[in-house]
């Protein structure tokens, strides 16, 4: 899993078949929990998914930005500072907590050899850091 950062990006298939596998993970620890707990209120119930679940919701949200290009561009970007062409170094994860969600989004990451300055492009990130993702 170290070179994980380098399979930042994912096809809908690949992301759909992480999803499933934490979905199935969260049942299974749910349905565990549940069997040492069978007089469980709906309270505790409700408690459990609220805190398991948002672990989930930050994977389902980390998945739909991961199908997209993660601020990451064919073409190459030009240091704001010298004009010089930036190096792409790789997707680093970052971590976004909403409301209800929390969630490591990857970047894409420049960085100028020249200036040694690092840029992240903008992207649906900064949307959900301004706190626009509802
Ligand atoms: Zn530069």
């Amino acid at each position: 899993m170290s070179t994980r950062s380098e399979k930042a990006r994912l096809s809908p298939s690949q992301a759909s078949e992480i999803f499933s596998e934490a979905a199935q993970a969260l049942w299974v620890k749910f349905n565990a929990w549940y069997q040492t707990h069978p007089e469980a209120t709906f309270d505790e119930m409700d408690s459990f998914l609220g805190e398991e679940g948002r672990g989930l919701l930050g994977k389902a949200l980390q998945l739909i930005l991961r199908q997209g290009d993660l601020g990451s561009t064919p073409e190459g970007r030009h240091c704001e500072r010298c004009g010089g062409e930036m190096v792409f170094k790789g997707y680093p994860g970052k971590v976004v907590e909403g409301l209800r969600v929390e969630a490591e989004i990857p970047r894409a990451y420049y960085i100028c050899p020249r200036c040694e300055a690092g840029v992240f492009p903008p992207g649906p990130t900064s949307a959900a850091e301004s706190g626009e993702v509802e």
